[in-house]
C-alpha cells in the first residue's frame, strides 16, 4: 500500500472544511526520484495523474509504464530549457513551468508547426526569490495576456512554489488572486507540507511527492 488512501482522505477533508467539493481538487502524484515499485503501487491502486520535474528522467521512466497502464496523465512541474521544448511537448500532457517570454515564443513556434500544444500553466515566483523560476507577480498579468493573445497559447492554469521558509498562506492567496483576475481556472499549489492550506486558499491541484510515496532516494532512480 502507498499513502494514496491517506492523502486522498486528507484532500477530501481539507476541501470540505473549506466548503469546497472534493472533486474540485486533483492530486498530482510527484513521482520524481522515486523507485519504480512505489510508482507501480500507486498505479495499481488506480491513480493516473503524475508530476515529474525533469524531461529526461520522465522519458526514461514513463514510456514503459504508459505501455502497461492506460490513461496516464503527466505534468511537467520543473524548469524547462528551450532546447528541451520538443521532447517536453511530445511527452507531457501539461507543462506547468511556463515562466519566460523566450520559452513562450519557442513553444508557440513549435505548436504552430505541429498544430497542437499541451495545456500550459504559467509559473509565478510569488516570493520574488532570485534563485527561483517563475514570472514576477507584478509582471504576471502582462505575461499571461501576451501568451494568450499574441502567441495564442493555451494557458489554462497557474503554478507557484512558495518560499520554503515563509508561511505559505499569503503566497497561495496571491496566486489565487492572479488566477481570478486573469480568468484562469486551474491553480496548482501546495506540496506535502502544505497542501491542506493550499486547498483552503483555492488550489485546484496539489503536487504531493514525499507524503505520498515516502522520502525520495536519488540513488534508487530506475528505468521503466
Ligand atoms: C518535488 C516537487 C513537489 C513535491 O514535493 P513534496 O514536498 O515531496 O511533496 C511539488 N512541486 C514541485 C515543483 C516539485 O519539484
Amino acid at each position: 500500500m502507498s499513502g494514496l488512501t491517506d492523502i486522498t482522505k486528507r484532500i477530501d477533508h481539507a476541501a470540505r472544511e473549506a466548503g469546497r467539493d472534493p472533486a474540485s481538487v486533483r492530486l498530482i502524484a510527484v513521482s520524481k526520484v522515486q523507485p519504480l515499485a512505489r510508482i507501480e503501487a500507486v498505479l495499481e491502486e488506480g491513480h493516473r495523474l503524475f508530476g515529474e520535474n525533469r524531461v529526461q528522467e520522465a522519458q526514461s521512466k514513463w514510456p514503459g509504464l504508459r505501455d502497461r497502464y492506460d490513461g496516464v496523465e503527466l505534468h511537467l512541474i520543473g524548469p524547462l530549457q528551450t532546447n528541451k521544448v520538443k521532447p517536453a511537448m511530445d511527452f507531457f500532457d501539461t507543462i506547468q513551468s511556463l515562466d519566460r517570454t523566450r520559452l513562450a515564443v519557442k513553444i508557440a513556434t513549435e505548436a504552430q508547426e505541429r498544430g497542437s500544444c499541451p495545456d500550459l500553466y504559467v509559473q509565478v515566483n510569488t516570493g520574488a526569490e532570485k534563485q527561483k523560476a517563475g514570472i514576477a507577480p507584478d509582471e504576471a498579468d502582462a505575461f499571461i495576456a501576451r501568451c494568450r493573445e499574441e502567441l495564442d497559447l493555451p494557458v489554462i492554469g497557474i503554478m507557484a512554489i512558495p518560499p520554503a521558509d515563509e508561511a505559505p498562506d499569503t503566497h497561495f492567496d496571491l496566486l489565487a488572486r492572479i488566477a481570478e483576475r486573469n480568468g484562469i481556472a486551474e491553480i496548482s499549489m501546495g506540496m506535502s507540507a502544505d497542501f491542506e492550506t493550499a486547498i483552503a486558499n483555492g488550489a485546484t491541484s496539489v503536487r504531493v511527492g514525499s507524503a505520498l510515496f515516502g522520502t525520495r532516494d536519488p540513488s534508487a532512480v530506475t528505468q521503466g
